[in-house]
């Protein structure tokens, strides 16, 4: 029944597994998976799955989620088919499914700045508007001026204020429900080899400073006010900490990465154990960055 209705709205999978949808490599099997073709079937979706009572969500490029082994019964949604983008002189309207990196090359060549920090980001526009993602002191928050969600069954542009971002949070993540369709993004003319630079130089300083060859979802915390995550983490003692084939990376202890198998049980022993160290010899709580869902 359900995977009818799907089947008729999109690309339906019935034999995906969180392991392989996420940059973190663990998860277990999804139920449902449909990849809606247009605006308009992710809104027929949505009120099918409102109005059957059905668990559901809406996953970007699964760089930021840590999937626990277990079945998902309920329906997930990517909008990996919703990708396109035009670019009107400095304004780009940008569809939720468009991968930042690619995205961000092209604006470089098209002489277009403001994106930079994030040409490192592995998201795609949804996720990056989801959690203002942000690097290098600069943040989805200083390019966004409108996002288009569907929201209550209506489609409603929300202004770069009424987003309510702040570090690492938008008024979406108070929302599970809303789905962000499209963003459009002001940015500002610049000498395409300066946008390349800025690019090549940040792209450098992740390469010597992250563990990009090992499956991660990023960095595990936020940073506390005045101080750096990775700092308190070095200072437990946990940088290279292991269980089983989960381990705090050698290279930046603010990442834990997937050394193997790894599964997100092992990974939320370790980060629990951290926040609790932290907690005990700073005064400091920790709060997780990478979101937990399914475990
Ligand atoms: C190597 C590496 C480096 C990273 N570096 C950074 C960094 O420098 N800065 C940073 O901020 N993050 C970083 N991240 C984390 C991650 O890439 C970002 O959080 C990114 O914004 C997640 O985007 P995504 O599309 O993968 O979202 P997902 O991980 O798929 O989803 C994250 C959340 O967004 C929601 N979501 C996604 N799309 C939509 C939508 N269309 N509508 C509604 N909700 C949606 C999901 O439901 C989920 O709750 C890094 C990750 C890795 C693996």
């Amino acid at each position: 029944m359900i995977d009818e209705f799907l089947k008729n709205h999109g690309e339906y999978y019935n034999d995906k597994y969180f392991k392989d949808m996420t940059s973190l490599k663990m998860g277990g099997h999804i139920c449902h998976y449909v990849v809606p073709n247009t605006i308009n079937d992710v809104k027929e979706i949505i009120a099918y799955l409102k109005t059957n009572h059905i668990p559901f969500k809406v996953m970007g490029n699964g760089s930021n989620l840590v999937c626990g082994s277990s079945e998902f019964s309920g329906v997930i949604l990517s909008l990996k088919n919703l990708n396109n983008y035009e670019i009107n002189n400095t304004e780009i309207y940008a569809e939720a499914g468009v991968l930042v990196m690619g995205l961000c090359q092209h604006l470089a060549k098209e002489g277009l700045s403001g994106m930079e920090f994030a040409s490192g980001i592995p998201g795609n526009v949804g996720g990056l508007v989801y959690m203002n993602a942000g690097a290098y002191r600069r943040s989805m928050s200083d390019v966004v001026k409108s996002v288009l969600v569907l929201k209550d069954n209506e489609l409603v542009w929300l202004d770069n204020k009424e987003c309510n971002f702040t570090y690492r949070h938008s008024i979406f993540g108070d929302h599970p429900h809303w789905v962000i369709l499209a963003a459009k993004l002001q940015l500002e003319h610049k000498p395409s080899e300066e946008i390349y630079a800025l690019m090549r130089d940040r792209l450098e300083r992740r390469k010597t400073s992250q563990p990009l060859d090992k499956p991660s979802a990023g960095s595990c915390f936020r940073n506390p006010d005045n101080g750096f995550a990775w700092e308190l983490i070095d200072g437990i003692g946990y940088r290279g900490y292991k269980i089983g084939n989960v381990c705090v990376s050698n290279k930046h202890s603010n990442f834990i990465i997937n050394d193997g198998d790894g599964c997100a049980e092992d990974y939320l022993k370790i980060a629990y154990e951290i926040i609790d160290k932290v907690k005990n010899k700073y005064g400091i709580k920790l709060i997780f960055e990478v979101e937990k869902f399914n475990c």
